[in-house]
């Protein structure tokens, strides 16, 4: 069905940010988005209300991972939404990428990052930095939805701080044998490859880190514990370890030491889908609050009518609109070839922000409704809180944008 999709993005995507995307996003307004991410977002809303929103309370309950969905997702195209067609991918853009990224989300939280982490953490520094043996190995098998990646960046003793990774690669004629523990890695235990950062010259400090693609299957490659988690409960979230495990030479992505730039340009751009996915749980979490406040009846009229509750809902649609504005701004930006590091800083801070404050407040709509696990509110909550934290936290997203800033104002 969506193979329709593949076609390009090329509409639209060259014209002026303000011209294309100033537009609210209500679905019956979006007629300023070009026509294909009209009809990438209909196919994505119709596709999670059908398939996601009424499953995502049992994926969250069991800690369910949604195979049966993902795969459904990758045959849409969702799982490899900017991988050019002739590798096996969608070939869209970025800004097609973020809305498909909320439409899912707004569905299920959990497959939202189970497709996040597979576009852009694990297929984008491939796409970007790998050679073609690597792209037609560890790309074309991973767009469809029947296998996933992960990213491998985090240990125990650094998530923040990345450039202090202690997992290490020696060099032994034509292969590297790594050693060490990663951390918190979502896909993990269902990523049947994963892109991983190692420190291979430790004398230059982040400028001695390294990445490679790390099959599953390698001898010394285990999975460590799997964390029982808040809320995303759908996905896995694990270690990784690695003892001796023997990585041959032709799997380093880009040249030694060009880890910690791998790293960084992939979370760039990854911000951006972890600011659509934060949009989702916003848009659901004011949806559900507009709904219930038009029902439920006190002092003889619905509480809609009750200007507390109004004040509620405007400022959650004002804090919503805003972050996807700068979202869709972000992800415009890089799909025009300009800077856009500080730009996706401030989507993410803005849109996980903006679904952590939403969900709450669409508790307080909701009275005792909202505390209970009847409703998907408490759910919303509890998956919003993971997007100020994961791809860098808000306090990093604020180190980021007052950087730039600063840089800006003083030139
Ligand atoms: C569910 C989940 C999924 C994840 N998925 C992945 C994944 O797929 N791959 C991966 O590599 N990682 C993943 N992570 C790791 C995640 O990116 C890190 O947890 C995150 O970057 C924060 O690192 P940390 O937990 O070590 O916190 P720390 O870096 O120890 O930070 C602790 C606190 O100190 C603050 N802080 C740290 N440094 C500064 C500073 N310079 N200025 C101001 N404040 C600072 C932080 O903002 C935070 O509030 C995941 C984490 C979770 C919980």
């Amino acid at each position: 069905m969506f193979k329709v999709l593949r076609c390009s993005a090329k509409l639209g995507s060259k014209l002026s940010w303000p011209v294309q995307h100033l537009c609210s996003r209500n679905i019956a307004c979006l007629a300023a988005l070009p026509e294909t991410h009209q009809m990438l977002q209909k196919t994505c809303r119709d596709f999670a209300n059908a398939e996601l929103v009424p499953n995502a309370a049992k994926f969250d309950r069991e800690h369910l991972y949604p195979g049966e969905q993902i795969k459904k997702m990758g045959e849409l195209g969702l799982m490899a939404v900017s991988v050019p067609e002739e590798l096996g991918g969608t070939g869209l853009d970025y800004l097609a990428y973020a809305i498909a990224m909320e439409e899912i989300s707004r569905g299920c939280a959990s497959a939202g990052v189970i497709m996040s982490v597979n576009n852009s953490l694990y297929l984008g520094p491939i796409l970007g930095f790998g050679n073609d043996k690597q792209k037609s190995e560890y790309i074309t098998p991973y767009t469809t939805g029947d296998m996933v990646g992960c990213f491998a960046l985090s240990e125990p003793g650094n998530g923040s701080d990345a450039g202090a990774a202690s997992t290490n690669a020696v060099e032994k004629g034509d292969h590297y044998v790594l050693n060490g523990t990663k951390m918190w890695i979502t896909n993990g235990y269902e990523a049947k490859a994963a892109v991983v950062f190692a420190t291979t010259d430790k004398s230059l400090k982040h400028k001695g880190i390294s990445a490679f693609i790390v099959p599953k299957d390698t001898q010394g490659f285990s999975l460590g514990k799997k964390e029982d988690k808040l809320g995303i409960r759908g996905s896995s979230t694990c270690q990784l370890i690695f003892e001796d495990c023997i990585i041959p030479k032709e799997n380093i992505l880009g040249k030694p030491g060009y880890g910690f730039k791998i790293a960084m340009k992939t979370l760039d751009s990854g911000r951006i889908g972890i600011a659509g996915q934060a949009l989702g749980i916003a848009q659901a979490s004011l949806e559900l609050a507009v709904d219930y406040s038009q029902k439920r009846m006190a002092f003889g009229k619905p509480i809609s009518k009750l200007q507390a509750i109004q004040e509620k809902i405007a400022d959650m649609a004002v804090k919503l609109e805003s972050a996807r504005l700068l979202t869709w701004r972000a992800a415009w930006l890089k799909d025009n070839d300009k800077p856009y590091t500080k730009e996706a800083a401030m989507a993410k801070l803005a849109a996980s922000e903006a679904a952590t404050w939403c969900s709450h407040q669409c508790i307080q709509v909701l009275g005792g409704m909202g505390y209970v696990s009847d409703m998907p509110a408490e759910r919303y909550y509890r998956d919003a809180r993971i997007t100020e934290i994961y791809e860098g936290t808000s306090e990093i997203q604020r180190l980021v944008t007052a950087g730039a800033v600063l840089k800006e104002y003083a030139a």
